[in-house]
């Protein structure tokens, strides 16, 4: 620790991340969920040395200082990550499909010494030495959210449920992103579609949804609710609650994850999404917040007092994570994770396996390594706190429980999936990453007459033909 905080009563244990290496933490250190970050670790990166609690927990100066880009970023690892790092880093970024966006909050968590396996500079640093080859079944949009949009920006998938992308922007770029056809700048390898804020374009969208009896339900994600002005969080809530149909809303943001800080030093935003909670509750409508914690390491004592905050409001908090290899795929990580969201009050709501999204393969894992975690994580705490793990089901299947395949090779990494009440009738193909297959099993996918053989096959044996 380069400071001692004085006002954080877990300093002793505060630069020491959760042991999750070693087998059977549950029964070894039963209590690791508890222990939280805290102090000032952001004072152990050269560049943020000075910076003062006060600084650290302000909300604009995290945006301020948002290291957007790479020359930024490269200058802040400057002294800080190993030279081959770096060097590995600026090639990562030249094959990227997402533009690089880290907040000084997560920067600072990253473990320096060994970033090449830290978790958090896993999920938003790319790196060229990790990339793997895409697998030929990979495309941009493989969820269909553009093809099921009645209007620019609404998903409806679902008879009851929708989608709303209001805007495109977050404060952070995950690598991972499903929407990485439209979230973020273009980059060298992807041109975006565009979702700006446009309350005109939100209006047709509105019309929509007023205009469906059946649509109860709207998620409003993005692009991220951090980054829609406090007014615009009225604007949406109010428009959405007053409409009869409509009982539930959710507002899906990162932010919590990334820079809780907004929750303590944003009062206008903070007071905003209160009142659309509570002018829900008078309606008895239910407005949540969805958010996207991926690994312990990423809740610490600042988000637990976040976290708290939105509690004592009254706010709950859902939380969605996706399995990535090296970030979460191993049982007792997930463990922690799902046991320390517990402790600060998020609701561990989904984990889902990895989209098939194109230019991020090394994050992807197997539908097996999926099934294997959710057996171990159900019974490790409360059944209400224990996730769902699901496949998006690439091709507009939408959600379905990992373990529910009609069939699945494991050889050659297809599962088949069905969604009775979504699309009836269709199957839905879910790949698994090539570098999780025998090397003859590679060789095939990239034969065209055995990638259909294979294909068919799988369609055979789920009873498809
Ligand atoms: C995930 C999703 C929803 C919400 O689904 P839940 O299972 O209720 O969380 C709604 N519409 C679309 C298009 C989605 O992808
Ligand atoms: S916060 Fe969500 S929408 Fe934004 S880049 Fe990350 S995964 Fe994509």
């Amino acid at each position: 620790m380069a400071t001692a905080d004085k006002m954080t009563p877990s300093e002793s244990i505060s630069d020491t991340s959760p042991s999750t290496e070693s087998g059977e933490w549950i029964h070894d250190d039963p209590l690791a969920h508890r222990r939280l970050r805290g102090g000032e670790f952001w004072r152990e990166v050269p560049a943020f040395e000075e910076v003062t609690q006060e600084e650290f927990h302000d909300y604009k100066w995290q945006m301020k200082n948002s290291l957007y880009g790479e020359r930024r970023l490269m200058e802040l690892m400057d002294g800080l990550a190993p030279p081959e790092f770096i060097e590995d880093a600026k090639k990562g970024f030249a094959l990227a499909p997402m533009a690089v966006r880290v907040t000084p909050y997560l920067f600072s968590l990253i473990n320096w010494d060994d970033p090449w396996t830290d978790p958090i500079r896993t999920q938003f640093i790319p790196i060229a030495s990790r990339l793997s080859e895409d697998h030929p079944m990979l495309t941009l949009d493989s969820l269909h959210e553009q093809s099921d949009a009645p209007v620019d920006g609404l998903t409806h998938r679902y008879s009851d449920k929708a989608l709303f992308l209001p805007l495109d922007t977050c404060p952070v770029y995950c690598r991972f992103c499903t929407r990485s056809y439209a979230i973020g700048i273009d980059t060298d390898t992807v041109e975006k579609v565009k979702l700006r804020v446009n309350p005109k374009r939100w209006e047709e969208a509105f019309e929509y949804i007023e205009n469906c009896p059946q649509l109860e339900d709207i998620v409003i994600s993005g692009g991220d609710a951090y980054n829609l002005a406090f007014k615009h969080i009225e604007t949406i809530g109010m428009r959405l609650l007053e409409m009869p149909n409509i009982r539930r809303l959710r507002f899906a943001t990162k932010g919590l994850a990334v820079m809780p800080m907004k929750i303590l030093s944003d009062r206008r935003w903070l007071d905003a999404m209160t009142r659309v909670v509570d002018q829900g509750r008078q309606m008895h409508k239910q407005v949540v917040i969805h958010t996207h914690f991926n690994h312990p390491n990423e809740i610490t004592e600042i988000s637990l007092r976040a976290l708290d905050t939105l509690f004592e409001r009254g706010i709950l908090v859902r939380n969605q994570s996706v399995l990535q290899r090296g970030v979460n795929d191993d049982p007792e990580t997930m463990a922690l994770l799902v046991k320390r969201l517990g402790e600060v009050n998020v609701h561990p709501y989904y984990v889902y396996q990895h989209d098939m999204v194109q230019g991020v393969e090394d994050l992807r894992t197997s539908v097996h390594t999926n099934g294997e975690i959710e057996k171990y994580v159900r019974g490790v705490t409360a059944g209400f706190n224990t996730p769902t793990f699901v496949v998006d089901a690439p091709g507009g299947g939408g959600k379905r429980a990992v373990h529910s395949y009609e069939h699945y090779n494991r050889e050659t990494g297809i599962s088949v999936y069905t969604a009775p009440s979504v699309k009836p009738g269709e199957h839905f193909l879910y790949f698994d990453p090539l570098h999780s297959l025998d090397d003859d099993i590679r060789e095939a996918w990239k034969d065209e007459d055995k990638k259909e053989q294979m294909i068919a096959d799988a369609l055979d044996a789920a009873g498809a033909n």
